[in-house]
């Protein structure tokens, strides 16, 4: 009888003039706070306690005269979805009382530089480049994943960990709001840029001086996922993952430093104090000072004052940077910190 089914259905798809069978259907799933105005409201409301007040500087990928890449249909072209997930992020933002600066609003040209400089001078507290992702010709079509960049590693003293931080959140928000794996290549979705052009990275995080991360949101060169990619709720879904995840990211916190006071006993050994502020704590093992570009283990924290000492035990010749890292009980870092000392016997 199974034999009898089996030919039946080929010689249907035979007559029909179908040859294969499409195992896939277009769909998603439409987040709870969308069903319910009251539920959006109230989450709306509670960001603002996190969000209100902070810059963001959007740059949603490619457009004008560099609109290559799309899906295989033709439907989904990259620097379109990338500004309607961009253009939904900002609205959410907004929202939630938060100052969005991109680099553009409409199908214009911007090149890769450019982008870097605008988000430089826009003192925005950090810079999401938006972007959707191909194999490239020789990869398998039918790779799909979300996926989220930090630049640099951790050996590399331009890492920052907060950028990680940053990516972790906004990766686990939007990779479940839009159902998608994080690919096979991390363990949480999140990469140094380095996995894609070693010790390079991407243009726009190695220029961005501010805190910087670039979202693949997922491929539109899968089949199914163009389709996805090509309705407007599903890019709304998109941003509101990454909304989400900035949301529960700055919900989270992270230290803040300030410095305190300076004191000299002869103009060459100096003893720095430091203030670090977290309302959930400091994680005293996360701590790392460096002079310049070299880690120095002479400090000490009082964590009763939160107070950070740090002993230069060295004759110092020149003005030199001080680069303070440390974390909070759930992991997530200060923002980068460097604070010049300039010796009391210097001219400047
Ligand atoms: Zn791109």
């Amino acid at each position: 009888m199974k034999i009898l089914y089996a030919v039946l259905v080929s010689l249907i798809f035979y007559l029909t003039g179908c040859t294969t069978v499409n195992y896939y259907t277009i769909s998603y799933d439409t987040p709870v706070e969308f069903k319910d105005t009251l539920v959006y409201q109230k989450l709306i409301n509670t960001s603002k306690n996190y969000l209100a007040g902070k810059r963001f500087f959007i740059d949603p990928g490619h457009g004008g005269s560099d609109r290559v890449n799309k899906g295989p249909k033709e439907l989904a072209i990259e620097a379109d979805v990338n500004l309607r997930v961009a253009l939904n992020l900002r609205n959410f933002l907004t929202e939630a009382g938060a100052i969005v600066i991109m680099s553009r609003e409409k199908d214009t040209t911007v090149a890769l530089i450019d982008r870097s400089i605008m988000a430089n001078n826009s003192r925005a507290d950090l810079f999401i480049s938006i972007h959707h992702n191909s194999p490239g010709a020789s990869g398998d079509p039918n790779t799909n994943y979300t996926s989220t960049y930090y630049h640099a590693k951790e050996a590399d003293y331009e890492y920052e960990p907060m950028e990680k931080d940053v990516a972790r959140f906004i990766q686990r928000d939007m990779a479940y709001a839009m159902r998608n794996s994080g690919g096979l290549g991390s363990f949480d979705g999140t990469y140094s840029d380095y996995f894609i052009y070693p010790k390079k990275g991407f243009a726009v995080l190695r220029n961005t001086e501010i805190p910087s991360v670039l979202v693949e949101c997922s491929f539109h060169s899968h089949p199914v996922e163009e389709q996805r990619l090509i309705i407007d709720e599903f890019n709304k879904i998109q941003a509101w993952g990454i909304f989400r995840g900035l949301y529960r990211y700055y919900r989270t916190g992270y230290p803040e430093i300030k410095f305190v006071e300076k004191e000299t006993s002869d103009n060459k050994y100096y003893q720095l104090f430091y203030k670090l502020n977290d309302s959930s704590g400091i994680d005293e093992k996360s701590i790392r000072v460096f002079i310049d570009s070299l880690e120095i283990k002479t400090y000490s924290f009082d964590s009763t004052q939160s107070i950070l000492q740090i002993n230069i035990d060295r004759e110092l010749k020149s003005d030199i940077e001080i680069r303070i890292i440390a974390a909070n009980i759930y992991g997530n870092h200060t923002h980068p910190f460097r604070d010049k000392l300039f010796l009391i016997t210097s001219k400047k």
